[in-house]
C-alpha cells in the first residue's frame, strides 16, 4: 500500500474499481471503434451506476445531495477512474466545487442542484483564439444593459459543448466602474445567440467534443452574473487547483493499468526463446515507470491530505502544479514505454497503451501547460522557499 487510509477509504477505493474494471474497461474498444460513442443505454447504465454507487459528484457537500467525499477520497475515485481510456470514466462526474459557496439560492436551484443530481450538465467556455495560458486576454465582452447584461465573445476547445446544457462563461466587464474586471456568467446553452461555429476532431476518441461557440449579442437576465463583477478569475483558479490535482491523480490511474498490461505481456511474450522481461532493456523500462508512479502517488496523496487537514491555499496553489506537472509528465513517459514494450502491438487502436499514449498527452496541455505549472511553482518558490513548498 503506497499510503495510510482508513477502512472508509479503502472500501471508496474498492467500489471504484470494482466499476472501472466490470462496467467501463470491458467497453473501450467498442468505443474506440465507434468515435468514442457507445450505445445509449449503455451510456445510461454508466451514469446510473455511477449515480448507485455514490461516485457522482463526489466532491459536492452531503447536504446538496453530493457525496461529501474527502479530499483524499476523490483522488481515490480519480485515480481509478484514470485506469479507463476513451473518457468512459466521464460518467463519474464532478460538477463546480466551488460554486455552492458563491452563487445565488436562485442559481443554485436552478443549475447547480441539477447537476449534482446529474439532470443537468455545465461546460465551461473560457479559452479564445487569442487567450489560452494568459487567461487575462480574453476578449470577451459583458456589457450591463439594464437588469440584463449582453455577451459577446468566441470560444474554443469547450468541452463537452455536445452534452452539456448551460454553459459557465468568463468575460470581462465592457464599461461602468468594473470596466476590464472579469466575471463569470450562468448561460443556458439554447439562449438566442448561442451558436456552434464548429466542432474540430482532437487526437483522442472521445465522445464529449471541444467545440468553438460563439456568443452574439447573447442576453442574460443580471441574476445570471456568478458571485459579484470581478470575481470570474477566483473561480477559475480555484476550479484549476482542483482539476490539477484530479489529473494527477487520473494519470497515476493510468500509469498503474500501463504498468500492469505492459508487465503481464512482457511475462508472456517470447522472442529469442525468453519471455522479453528476461531483457534487462525491458526491465528498465518497466522499473523506471512503477519508481516514477510510486513518486507522483505519494506527491498526490499527500497534497491530497494536506488539503483535507487545511494547508494554506498558497500552499495549495504551488503543489497542485508540482502534483499535475510530474504525474502528467510521468504517465506520458509511461504511456511512451509501454507503446515500446508492445511493439506493433502498441501501435494498434485496439492496445490500451497506444490509446492512453494519445490521450494522455492533453494532461500536460490542459488546466494549464506544464510550462504554465512551472512558472507557477518558480513563483511560489521564490515567495515561500523550499521547506514551506516541499517540507
Ligand atoms: C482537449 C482540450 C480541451 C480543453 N477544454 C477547455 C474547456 O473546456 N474550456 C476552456 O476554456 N478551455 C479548454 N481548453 C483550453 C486549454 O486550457 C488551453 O489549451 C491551455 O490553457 C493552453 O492554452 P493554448 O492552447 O492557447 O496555448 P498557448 O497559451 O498559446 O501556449 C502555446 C505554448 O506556449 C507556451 N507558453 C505560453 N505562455 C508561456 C509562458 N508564460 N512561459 C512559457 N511558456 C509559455 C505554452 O506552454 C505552450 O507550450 C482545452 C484544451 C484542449 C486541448
Amino acid at each position: 500500500m503506497a499510503y495510510p487510509m482508513s477502512d472508509e477509504d479503502r472500501e471508496i477505493q474498492e467500489r471504484a474499481r470494482r466499476f472501472v474494471d466490470e462496467e467501463l474497461i470491458p467497453h473501450e474498444v467498442e468505443a474506440e471503434m465507434n468515435g468514442g460513442r457507445l450505445p445509449d443505454e449503455l451510456r445510461e447504465r454508466h451514469h446510473r451506476l455511477a449515480i448507485e454507487l455514490g461516485l457522482y459528484a463526489m466532491n459536492m457537500p452531503r447536504e446538496l445531495g453530493g457525496g461529501g467525499m474527502t479530499m483524499l477520497q476523490q483522488v481515490l475515485v480519480s485515480e481509478q477512474i484514470g485506469r479507463a481510456t476513451n473518457a468512459l470514466g466521464w460518467c463519474v462526474h464532478t460538477p463546480a466545487a466551488w460554486a455552492p459557496k458563491v452563487v445565488s439560492s436562485e442559481q443554485l436551484e436552478r443549475w447547480i442542484v441539477p447537476t449534482i443530481r446529474g439532470e443537468r450538465h455545465e461546460c465551461y467556455a473560457i479559452t479564445e483564439e487569442g487567450a489560452g495560458s494568459d487567461v487575462d486576454a480574453i476578449a470577451a465582452t459583458a456589457r450591463r444593459d439594464g437588469d440584463e447584461y449582453v455577451l459577446d465573445g468566441l470560444k474554443w476547445h469547450v468541452t463537452s459543448f455536445n452534452t452539456a446544457d448551460y454553459v459557465f462563461f468568463q468575460a470581462k466587464i465592457a464599461d461602468g466602474p468594473s470596466a476590464g474586471a472579469h466575471a463569470m456568467f450562468f448561460v443556458d446553452k439554447d439562449t438566442p445567440g448561442v451558436r456552434l461555429v464548429r466542432e474540430p476532431r482532437y487526437s483522442h476518441t472521445y465522445p464529449d467534443t471541444h467545440a468553438v461557440v460563439a456568443f452574439e449579442g447573447v442576453r442574460v437576465p443580471a441574476s445570471n452574473l456568478v458571485g459579484a463583477e470581478g470575481d470570474g478569475l477566483d473561480f477559475t483558479y480555484e476550479w484549476f487547483r482542483y482539476e490539477r490535482l484530479m489529473i494527477a491523480a487520473r494519470c497515476c490511474g493510468a500509469a498503474e493499468r500501463l504498468i500492469e498490461e505492459a508487465t503481464a505481456f512482457a511475462k508472456e511474450r517470447v522472442q529469442f526463446g525468453e519471455p522479453i522481461i528476461a531483457f534487462q532493456a525491458i526491465q528498465h523500462m518497466l522499473a523506471d515507470s512503477l519508481t516514477e508512479l510510486w513518486a507522483a502517488r505519494l506527491m498526490t496523496y499527500g497534497l491530497a491530505n494536506g488539503i483535507d487537514r487545511g494547508i494554506d491555499v498558497k500552499v495549495q496553489h504551488a503543489q497542485c502544479s508540482m502534483a499535475k506537472l510530474y504525474a502528467s509528465e510521468m504517465a506520458n513517459r509511461v504511456a511512451d514505454r509501454a507503446v515500446q514494450i508492445f511493439g506493433g502491438r502498441g501501435y494498434m487502436r485496439e492496445n490500451v497503451a497506444e490509446r492512453f499514449y494519445r490521450e494522455l498527452r492533453v494532461d500536460r496541455i490542459w488546466e494549464g501547460t506544464s510550462e504554465i505549472q512551472r512558472n507557477i511553482v518558480a513563483d511560489q518558490l521564490a515567495k515561500r522557499g523550499v521547506r514551506t513548498l516541499a517540507g
